[in-house]
Order: C-alpha cells, then sequence, then structure tokens
C-alpha cells in the first residue's frame, strides 16, 4: 500500500499505464511540465469541462461562453500589467543548482509553522472533552508565540513583495536561516524578477514591433470582448462571461506533475457587476464555487479556504480553493474580486470606452468584476487523487481502483460476455449498440471475466455488465458496482434508465 510519500509516484505510473496521461514527446524523452491527455484522459478531462461548462451556463441564465483566441495583441497585457508584473522571484542555490521561486521557499517556512500549530491544536483536543479551538488557540502560549512569528514573516513577505524589493526577499531567506532541501546548503544567489511570459513573432519579420505572447490566462479574452458581449447579448449587470481555454506560463519550478504546467488550461468567468457591490458577489461565488466540488463527492474535508494576505495588484478580495492533493493542501481555484482594475486600464490604452449604461441608474460606469478561475489539469489531479485507491480484498488479493464519480467516469459501461462463444459475443453487442447512444461504453471479450473487472476497476468504470448463458434466454444481465464490486441480476430493458440516470452530469447538477 501507497504512503504520502509515492502516492503521487503510483499515480504518475497508472496515468501512464492505464492511458490517462502521457510525458510530451515522450520519444524524444519528453518536455519539461508539458503533458499529452492519452484516450482515457481526455475523456475525463472532456466531462470535467463539462460538468463546469453546464454549471456556468446551464444554470446561470445572465452567464453566457465565449471561445477567444489565444494570441492577442500585444496591448493587451500591457493594460492588464502581465509585461510590467508578471514576474516571479527566483532564486538559485549554488551548490545544488536547482532554482527555486524565493516567495514559495518563504510561505514554506509558514506552512511549516502553521503545521505546527495543528498539531498542538490536535493535541490538545484529545486532552479536553468540549474542546474549543478558537479559545484554545487564543490563549495559549506555544500557539501565540508560532502565530506571531508567522504573522512576522508574512509582514515581511508582503512588504518586499508589493515593492519588488528583491533584496529584501533574499534577507528574509538568510534571516530564516532556509536551506535548499536538496544540497542541505544556504549558499544562495541574489533574488531576481523573472517574467513567466512566452513569446513570439507573429509574421515573417522578426523585431520588436512584430512581438507577441501566448496569453498567461484566458480572462484578458473576456475583457476585450467584454463590450461585444455585453451588446449583442442584450446583457444586464449583473451578468457572467465564461470560456475554457489554454494558458502559458513559463514557470520557474515546474514540478509535481500536472499540477503546475507550462501549457495548461483554465475554466475562468468573470462576473460584471455594479460598483460597491462586489463583496456580496464575491461571497456568493466564494459558496458558490465551493458547493460545485463538493457534489462531486471526493471527500468534504479535502476542501478548505485560504484567504490571500499578499494580493495580487488587481484584487481588492482574494481566495483560494485548497485541494488536499497526495503533496497536501495546495490551491485549486482562484475567486478574486478584481475591481475595475482590467476594463479601466483596456479603456486608457485603447481609448475606447469599456463602459455599461446603467438603465435603472440612468448612469454610466466601469463594472467591477469578481473572477472565479480555476486550473482544469489541477481539477483533473483532485479527481484522480482522491479517487485513486489501493485495496485489500476479502480474499487477501489487491486491486487498484479509481473511484471516479460515474458522470465524470471516461467509460460508464463495460459490456463484458462471459465467454468469446455460443452467441454471447453477438448478443453482447446488441446490447452495446443500444446504449451507445446513451452512455459512453466499453466492449471486451478477452481473458477471464475477474481480470476484465480489475481493467475496468483501474480505468474507473463504475459499471460492469455481463453477458452469459441465462441472457440468452431471459433477457437478464449481471451488473457489478465497481466500488461495491456487488452483482446484480437485472433486465436489459432497465440497462439504459439505470445508467443514465447514475451517470448523468444533470443530476449531479441538480445536486447543487
Ligand atoms: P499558483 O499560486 O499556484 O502559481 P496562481 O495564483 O498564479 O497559481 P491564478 O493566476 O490564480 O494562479 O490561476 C488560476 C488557476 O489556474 C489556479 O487556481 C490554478 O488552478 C491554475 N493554474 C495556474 N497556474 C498553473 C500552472 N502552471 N499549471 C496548472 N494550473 C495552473
Amino acid at each position: 500500500m501507497a504512503n504520502e510519500d509515492n502516492l503521487l509516484k503510483n499515480i504518475i505510473a497508472h496515468s501512464k499505464e492505464y492511458g490517462f496521461i502521457f510525458p510530451s514527446s515522450e520519444i524524444y524523452d519528453g518536455l519539461s511540465a508539458v503533458y499529452d491527455y492519452g484516450q482515457n484522459g481526455s475523456e475525463l478531462k472532456n466531462n470535467i469541462k463539462d460538468y463546469w461548462w453546464k454549471f456556468m451556463t446551464m444554470l446561470h441564465d445572465n452567464i453566457v461562453g465565449i471561445d477567444a483566441a489565444i494570441f492577442m495583441h500585444p496591448t493587451t497585457w500591457k493594460a492588464s500589467g502581465h509585461v510590467d508584473a508578471f514576474n516571479d522571484p527566483m532564486v538559485d542555490n549554488k551548490d545544488s543548482k536547482k532554482r527555486y521561486r524565493a516567495d514559495q521557499l518563504i510561505e514554506g517556512v509558514i506552512e511549516k509553522l502553521e503545521e505546527k500549530i495543528e498539531k498542538e491544536v490536535e493535541k490538545a483536543a484529545k486532552r479536553f472533552e468540549n474542546f474549543d479551538r478558537a479559545m484554545f488557540v487564543s490563549t495559549n502560549a506555544r500557539v501565540l508565540e508560532y502565530q506571531k512569528k508567522i504573522d512576522e514573516i508574512n509582514d515581511r513577505l508582503k512588504t518586499a513583495m508589493g515593492n519588488g524589493d528583491m533584496a529584501a526577499l533574499k534577507q528574509i531567506i538568510i534571516d530564516l536561516e532556509i536551506a535548499d532541501p536538496i544540497s542541505g546548503s544556504r549558499n544562495w544567489t541574489d533574488v531576481r524578477q523573472f517574467n513567466l511570459m512566452f513569446s513570439t513573432e507573429m509574421g515573417s519579420i522578426a523585431d520588436d514591433a512584430n512581438k507577441i505572447y501566448l496569453r498567461p490566462e484566458t480572462a484578458q479574452g473576456i475583457f476585450v470582448n467584454f463590450l461585444n458581449v455585453q451588446k449583442t447579448g442584450r446583457m444586464k449587470i449583473p451578468f457572467g462571461i465564461a470560456q475554457i481555454g489554454k494558458a502559458f506560463r513559463n514557470e520557474i519550478v515546474a514540478r509535481q506533475f500536472i499540477f503546475r504546467m507550462r501549457e495548461f488550461e483554465q475554466m475562468e468567468m468573470q462576473f460584471f457587476v455594479k460598483p460597491g457591490e462586489e463583496m456580496q458577489w464575491y461571497e456568493f461565488w466564494k459558496a458558490k464555487r465551493l458547493k460545485w466540488h463538493k457534489a462531486l463527492g471526493l471527500g468534504e474535508e479535502n476542501y478548505r479556504y485560504h484567504d490571500h494576505l499578499n494580493l495580487a495588484h488587481y484584487a481588492n478580495a482574494a481566495c483560494d480553493i485548497q485541494f488536499n492533493f497526495p503533496m497536501g493542501f495546495r490551491e485549486l481555484e482562484g475567486i478574486h474580486s478584481r475591481t475595475d482594475f482590467d476594463l479601466k486600464n483596456h479603456e486608457n490604452y485603447s481609448g475606447k470606452k469599456m463602459q455599461y449604461f446603467d438603465p435603472e441608474d440612468n448612469q454610466n460606469y466601469i463594472p467591477y468584476v469578481v473572477e472565479t478561475s480555476i486550473g482544469l489539469d489541477r481539477m483533473f489531479l483532485a479527481v484522480l487523487s482522491a479517487s485513486y485507491k489501493e485495496e485489500k480484498l476479502a480474499d487477501g488479493s489487491e486491486r487498484v481502483v479509481l473511484r471516479i464519480p460515474a458522470p465524470l467516469a471516461p467509460n460508464k459501461v463495460a459490456i463484458l460476455p462471459l465467454v468469446k462463444k455460443d452467441g454471447l459475443p453477438e448478443k453482447a453487442m446488441e446490447i452495446m449498440n443500444e446504449l451507445k447512444f446513451h452512455v459512453r461504453c466499453f466492449y471486451e471479450e478477452k481473458d477471464a471475466i475477474g481480470k476484465r473487472y480489475r481493467r475496468q476497476d483501474a480505468i474507473g468504470t463504475p459499471y460492469c455488465v455481463t453477458v452469459d448463458h441465462q441472457t440468452l434466454t431471459d433477457n437478464t444481465v449481471t451488473i457489478r458496482h465497481r466500488d461495491s464490486m456487488a452483482q446484480d441480476r437485472v433486465s436489459i430493458a432497465s440497462l439504459k434508465d439505470t445508467l443514465t440516470d447514475a451517470c448523468s452530469i444533470n443530476n449531479l447538477l441538480k445536486s447543487i
């Protein structure tokens, strides 16, 4: 059985072995932090997109979707602040020659202190009946000391990041005596700013005038189309624009599989509101998005909010929904109150009015924006890592099963003739030809039935339908449930309704 340390390694190996994720251009030894989705991975990814897209655009009649181009006019990125400020501070360890994000090294110290607080809380909770957490953390001397240290570091980090003061960041690393996790040494270079945008040239003349960027976020495609959509869709504030698409960042440290990639996909929704009403919508979307996550049943305890202390240049409030990945709680989705920063800057740079005429107030204004932004690949990893289970069975055997929520599973049902003769394959194909218009089916007739069940467990197929000799006489089949491994005898006629119901994204959406 896997411990936490090698869980991620096992998931990576499993993803490759079962056609979920392959390293990009693997025959040339791969490309760092770039991955390809295989036959099962792309189905799971499409189902996640579907769940998000329908939630946004079907459940909310004031949200519409668009699909903007990856290439945008280069001034877009001046206006958005990305040319000047989309930087991460990087630092190298001279002994290991490894590169790190300076802010993440410092945040690592804060995380360790937070873990210490949690340990104190857990210990005390075991000791006292009617344990009052708030009271404990506000009075316990050791916890108070850790908290004071966290606050001090946070203050210094916030100031240094806010001022773009690289020397101050280096000083924090020195003062906290942070050592390189690989070499153990404290031999650091100076901290330098590094812009994360990829650039290329458009057209045939490679000079600076033709330099364009691969978008580092999908949001700007929405901002520049704000008026197009508002006018052609006759949208009234508050309204939202949703989009799913690729984004590119030249990440300094791109590790941890698909958690941090250089080419990835985002699912973003910008919600345009009346200035002054942004905080109420910010709270609204924080709660709504958490509900969307929890409806999947991956475990309520796996989610938590993390409020931002160091706000991005465009935000007046921000929080992450963190998920308990194999490497611990990390950002899965960001909810940001972006003020009128983007539209105002686009108005300034383009000279075009980015305003909304509010018929109720009889006035023009630049709307404020609350955005929800989730990485599709991170969502994929969240589903995969919460679903991946190595199980010991009652008979002493073991199985690896992906307990993927049925509506997201790559295949919903495997149709399996018990043997490859006696007319069973033909009967199985007959069933498949009816079901395939309703749910994604998989057909397999090779190997013993037990082996075939295990293979379906490993790719997360929630149901197996076995066609046996009895089927030929009474039109019933065995349906095997992935999670409980229980088997029921049911009529072929009932399959369509049972399967479409259990695997329906719409039913999942109804539970939100
Ligand atoms: P981080 O702090 O982890 O770098 P971020 O705060 O820069 O993330 P945002 O700019 O808010 O991320 O992007 C929104 C979402 O896009 C994130 O919540 C995350 O799910 C996803 N995302 C961002 N960068 C990457 C990446 N390099 N690879 C995969 N997903 C990413």
